[in-house]
């Protein structure tokens, strides 16, 4: 059972990857950080605000990941996504910049 013991919302000095969405955190970026242990592992858990607000969404609806953590933006599917733009449309286009909206067309190529 994985506990957060404190978690701080910094400025990144340098770029970090993010643990949820696995991109780059880049310097001068707000993003989050948890200590996390279990058992006697302890770690720190970096994410952008953005995956952490689009985890809590799902989160809100009873959808977590594995070891009843916030599920990860690289595990989400394209109906976690569709739930996250329903709820907030901003946090999904800062998760994801690249994607239409779901139930968008598709930008023409
Ligand atoms: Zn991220």
């Amino acid at each position: 059972m994985v506990t957060i013991i404190g978690s701080e919302e910094l400025t990144a000095r340098k770029s970090h990857l993010c643990d949820s969405c696995l991109r780059r955190i880049e310097p001068g970026a707000r993003y989050r950080r948890a200590r996390c242990v279990d058992g006697g592992d302890a770690w720190t858990w970096k994410t952008h605000l953005a995956c952490q607000k689009a985890g809590e969404i799902l989160w809100d609806r009873d959808i977590s990941g594995e070891e009843d953590c916030l599920l990860n933006v690289c595990d989400m599917d394209h109906e976690d996504r569709e739930m996250i733009y329903a709820a907030d449309p901003e946090t999904f286009h800062e998760v994801w910049p690249d994607r239409p909206a779901p139930g968008q067309p598709k930008p023409v190529q």
